[in-house]
């Protein structure tokens, strides 16, 4: 059994118990109240919220749904109306709506076609169907401009009784949430399961209520962040709810047999949410962690410049290249820390480390620079000191330390994170080693750079 499907047991508690929560807590919206009302009045009402809906929040929806419904009350004369009538009632929701200021940026990418669209179809259901509303699922897709299978579910099912399926964002979340569905929402597999699931679970007697209450339940109960999974009528059918319950690590999430493709990826948990809060997977790339780390270059003069270089441990990001001394530090600890105590810090930390049993005393570090490098999951922010080795205090090179020259760094097997370290710090060892070697002083090292000019 696919643990991704519901079985025929769980498809009927579903039903039950997600329309029995619908009848007592649904939202009064002035499109759902209706009685006795014909079906072709229904379904225009259910296009033309719908359609409203599609960019606008519901608080905002509801005054203009019934303006426009004032004015154009049917299909017939909506199919008489004036475009400019239209279109100005529709620039009213979207110059009040929620995206006002993405309005200016989409002027001219289709916010009105939908507008317009309600109004071709009006005038195609006048013209070509004698004034009534297509019923068929696949005549609305194929025939009426600006209905997809959405919004051509959503009108089938709520005004025609039709037993067909409707997947939103909303529904999207409840189904990915109650299935475990962690896979990408641009694949086609992922939305073509949905839709499966969507169909799988729409209620045959009451489709068009059992449609509305999983969007109503994304909408207020199921919602992306802090969903209130203690109020949810379907909470045992929840996988995902069981699964944060039960689990003793958030990565034994991957639970089915390899290579499922449903299942989240370990790899995509974000331990900062609740495993609810994971589905349906964030569409965008998942964002790096912040890392700081400092690096402290050791060099020394022979009389060439040379580095003091460690090969990175196999358990190490970067492991088998080679790398200056690295420590890591957590944003919290960094900002306690004066530079004062910054240094004493690296100091001690390096002669802690195991490898460095050989290293010299060490007490006079400078301060070279930052750089910050992106990894694929880190965002690495590098703070690099420096600091000379006297020529007698001799360090055993071994496999995993070594001297490494200038260009031995330049072309050995160093991360690219190395390379922006070393080329922050190198001009500054140069002025450095060049003043000290023969001028003594920085001020004879300037005096000499002026002296040139
Ligand atoms: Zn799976």
């Amino acid at each position: 059994m696919n643990r991704h499907r519901f079985s025929t047991e769980e498809i009927s508690i579903f039903r039950r118990s997600l329309l029995a929560w619908y009848d007592i807590h649904k939202r009064k919206l002035p499109w759902r109240d209706w009685h006795d009302i014909d079906t072709n009045i229904v379904a225009y009402r259910v296009l033309v919220s719908e359609l409203m809906l599609q960019q606008t929040q519901v608080a905002t929806v509801i005054r203009y749904y019934e303006t426009w419904m004032k004015q154009w009350p049917n299909i017939k004369s909506l199919a008489e109306a004036s475009e400019d009538d239209i279109l100005k009632c529709w620039a009213g929701i979207i110059i009040d709506s929620i995206f006002y200021w993405s309005y200016f940026f989409h002027l001219g990418l289709g916010y009105y076609n939908r507008a317009r669209n309600l109004y071709k179809c009006a005038q195609l259901i006048i013209n070509e169907y004698n004034g009534e509303f297509p019923n068929e699922l696949e005549t609305m897709i194929n025939r009426l401009p600006g209905v997809g299978r959405y919004t051509a579910g959503a009108v089938s099912s709520i005004a025609f009784n039709q037993a067909n399926p409707i997947l939103d964002g909303n529904v999207i979340r409840v189904l990915s949430r109650m299935r475990c569905i962690g896979s990408d929402l641009k694949k086609k597999s992922t939305t073509d399961f949905l839709w499966s699931l969507a169909t799988d679970v729409v209620c045959p007697e009451r489709p068009g209520d059992f449609n509305q209450s999983l969007m109503e339940l994304g909408a207020t109960v199921c919602t992306p962040q802090k969903p209130k999974c203690n109020e949810c009528p379907v909470q045992n059918q929840c996988l995902a709810y069981q699964q944060q319950k039960e689990i003793e690590s958030i990565l034994d999430i991957e639970q089915c047999s390899a290579n499922c493709s449903f299942c989240l990826k370990s790899s995509d948990v974000d331990t900062n949410r609740s495993l609810v809060e994971h589905y349906p997977r964030k569409k965008s790339k998942t964002k790096q962690r912040e890392e700081t780390s400092f690096i402290l270059i050791i060099y020394r003069l022979t009389p060439k410049l040379e580095f003091l270089m460690i090969k990175q441990k196999q358990s190490n990001l970067l492991s088998g290249l080679w790398s200056f001394l690295e420590i890591s530090s957590s944003k919290n600890h960094l900002d306690q820390m004066n530079e004062q105590k910054r240094k004493t810090y690296i100091i001690e930390e390096i002669q802690q480390m195991p490898t460095i049993d050989t290293i010299p005393s060490i007490n006079n570090i400078k301060l070279a620079g930052q750089c910050r490098h992106l990894f694929s999951h880190i965002d690495k922010q590098y703070i690099i000191y420096y600091t000379h080795c006297e020529q007698n205090d001799v360090l055993i090179p071994s496999t995993s330390m070594q001297w490494f020259n200038e260009e031995q760094v330049q072309t050995s097997a160093i991360s690219t994170a190395m390379k922006k370290v070393f080329n922050v710090a190198l001009p500054q060892i140069k002025l450095k080693t060049s003043n000290g070697k023969k001028n003594g002083t920085i001020d004879n090292y300037f005096k000499k750079k002026n002296s040139k000019v």
